[in-house]
Parts: structure tokens; sequence; C-alpha cells
């Protein structure tokens, strides 16, 4: 079967030739969650910016983008603007500046629905957006659709976002940090809500994150994401318990343990390389505590170690027994 959306060897390089996305392959599949994790700078958003045809002005994109088989690298601009919004669905982070703040909320979505259905009446439109709204669990969708952005809380923002990245039953919803600016109660209902979504209509959801902790419940695969690379990939299961990358390892340690105590936390010395000014070889060896000569030296490929590909010289090293999840849950 030809997969949902897929990635080969993505490059983006900006006009002043530095590379931001460095040979990035992956496969989201239907009915499956893809979690993107990565510190900001990591270039996981830019890699989903490339996919939905939305890259700098100027920059160059190599590889290979499909959507059920469609090459979308070097598509006309024009097959991108129908792709965008009815079968790939978008989500940003911050929906206060993403909405349009003078029209309602539901005329808002309305506008949604007949972007891509120019033959479908106000009133028509108008029910639509309602329905959406009670789909995404807003409470009293009627009365909620005649209300502005400014009446509507952060979640509900989000969810009203929501609404308009599934008006049309896109194949693929890709977010971007969706629950990032919401406390954390909220962030565990817009999951629930993306999750619910995402199983109903069986569509493929990547979901691009800053935070392991959510894709912890809501992924199937995750890829983690360094200096414009994949460091490792694999099953969520297999990245929490066996991960086999010290940058994974470092992100598993940052989160509090499932008892929710903090005292285990242990950030990543340091912080993420500028794009523009990467280190010579592995591009985690200055916060690497594991690095060695080697690591200064040459770049890790991503290679298979056990049920992961993970790029690091000394993977073998790391036992199933060094996961701080393990440490935690054992
Ligand atoms: Fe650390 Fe070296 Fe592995 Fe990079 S290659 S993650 S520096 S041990
Ligand atoms: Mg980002």
């Amino acid at each position: 079967t030809i997969p949902l959306l897929e990635a080969n060897d993505l490059r983006v390089t900006l006009r002043n030739g530095t590379e931001i996305v460095r040979g990035v392959s992956f496969t989201a599949a239907a009915g499956k969650v893809l979690g993107i994790v990565g510190e900001s700078g990591s270039g996981k958003s830019i890699t989903m910016r490339a996919v939905m045809g939305l890259s700098p002005p100027g920059s160059v994109i190599s590889g290979s983008i499909r959507l059920y088989g469609e090459e979308l690298v070097r598509a006309p601009e024009r097959r991108m603007r129908a792709l965008r919004g009815s079968k790939i669905g978008l989500i940003f982070q911050d929906p206060m500046t993403a909405l349009n703040p003078v029209i309602t909320v539901g005329k808002l979505i309305a506008e949604a629905v007949r972007l891509h259905n120019p033959g479908t009446s106000a009133s028509k439109a108008r029910q639509r957006a309602v329905e959406l709204l009670e789909l995404v669990s807003v409470p009293q969708p009627e009365v909620r659709a005649n209300q502005y952005v400014h009446e509507f809380s952060g979640g509900m923002r989000q969810r009203a976002m929501i609404a308009m990245a599934v008006a049309n039953n896109p194949d693929v919803l890709i977010a971007d940090e969706p629950t990032t600016a919401l406390d954390v109660t909220v962030q565990a209902q817009i999951l629930d809500v993306l999750k619910g979504l995402q199983d109903r209509f069986s569509m493929g959801l990547v979901l691009i994150t800053h935070d392991l902790g959510v894709v912890a419940g809501a992924a199937d695969d995750v890829i983690v994401m360094y200096a414009g690379k994949i460091m490792e990939s694999g099953s969520v299961r297999d990245i929490f318990y066996r991960t086999r990358h010290p940058y994974t390892r470092g992100l598993l340690s940052c989160l509090p343990t499932i008892a929710g105590e903090q005292s285990r936390l242990e950030p990543i010395p340091g912080s993420p390389p500028l794009l523009s000014a990467r280190p010579k070889g592995c591009p985690f060896h200055p916060r690497c505590s594991m690095a060695r000569d080697a690591c200064r030296a040459d770049e890790p490929v991503l290679r298979r170690v056990d049920n992961v590909l993970t790029a690091c010289h000394f993977a073998e090293e790391l036992r199933a027994g060094d996961s701080p999840r393990m440490n935690a849950e054992a």
C-alpha cells in the first residue's frame, strides 16, 4: 500500500547556504500518530513547513515528499494551496495570532469550509461550522459560533483552530506545538480532542513538540531531531524504554516521573547549536557526557541498533537499564 505521507532524504537549504534540514526521512501512516520531538531550533517545524510547501522564500528543497505517492517537492504553489486545508490540515501553536479577530468564530470556520468547497451555501457552511465546534467538544456550539476569538479562552481557541483544520476532512493533520501555550490541564484536553479525531477519522497525525511528555501518551512512533537531523527514531515504547541515544536519554531525564516527583529532573547542560554554526562531528558532542575524540571527528549516521534507528557512534554502550524511564518506573 502507498504510505499516506512519506519524506525521503529531505533537505532544506536557506538562500545564504545554511542547510537547516539535513536528510530527514519519515513515514506518517493513516490512523497513526507520529511525534516529532526536539528542542527549539532542532529543525522540526521547518521540516514540516517544507512538507506543506511553506519554506522560507529563496530556500532550496531537495529529496522527496510524497502524499499518497504524489511528489510535493517542486509541486506548483497552486497545487500546494489546494492541498493545504483540504488533504493536509494545519494547527499552529498560537491560535490568537492565527485567527482573524474581527469575524465570529462560526464565520471563520464557515470560511475554511467554503475555501475548498466554494459551492457550499452560507447557511450550509454555518451549519457545518456548528457541527465542527461540537465535534471538538466546544460546549453550546450554537452560542459559541456567534462569539469572537477574544471571547474564547486559550483552550477554546485551540479547539476552534482544530475545527478549522479538520473542516475538509484532511487525510493528515500536522500540529506544531498545539498545546505549548496552554496550561497542563487544558493541554491534556486538547491532546484528547486531537487523538479522538485522529482515531475517529483514521487520519494520520503528526505532532510536533519540544516535550517528550506530550508524545508519551499520544504517539505511536517518535522521531527525535537535533541540529536539523534525526538523532533517533522508533516506537514510543522503544524510545522511552530502550533508547540508544544520549540526547534522547537527556530529554527523558528532563521529564518528571509518572509519580510526579520532580527530584530527578536533570536538564541537558548547554543549548543546541545554531544551525549556521554546527560543530564538526556529532552535533551533540559539546553537550554529551559520553563524547570522545571520534565524536568530534566524524558525524554519526543513522543506523539500526536493536529496535531503534540511532545516530550515535557508541549506541551499543547504552543499555536498556540506562533509560531514565526504566529506572523511574522499575
Ligand atoms: Fe554523544 Fe558521541 Fe554519541 Fe554524539 S556520537 S551522541 S557525542 S557519544
Ligand atoms: Mg517550532
